[in-house]
């Protein structure tokens, strides 16, 4: 299951878009977004690395 973005959360300074190593996540409307849900490998880099923890993995 690729993350979900908790958008409360998320300050969208773009930490999980840099360090995914699939590209799985873009920019939108300020805040991460899922853009290729197929891509993502569950490997939690972008779970470990955000600040605000606003992302988890089902
Ligand atoms: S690392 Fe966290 S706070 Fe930063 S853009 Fe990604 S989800 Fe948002
Ligand atoms: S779990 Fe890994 S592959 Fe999936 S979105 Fe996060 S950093 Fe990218």
């Amino acid at each position: 299951m690729p993350p979900v973005i908790d958008t409360e959360k998320c300050t969208g300074c773009g930490v999980c878009i840099e360090d995914c190593p699939n590209e799985v996540l873009v920019m939108k409307d300020d805040h991460s977004s899922v853009s290729d849900p197929d891509e993502c490998v569950e490997c939690g880099v972008c779970v470990d690395n955000c600040p605000e923890e606003a992302i988890t993995l089902a």
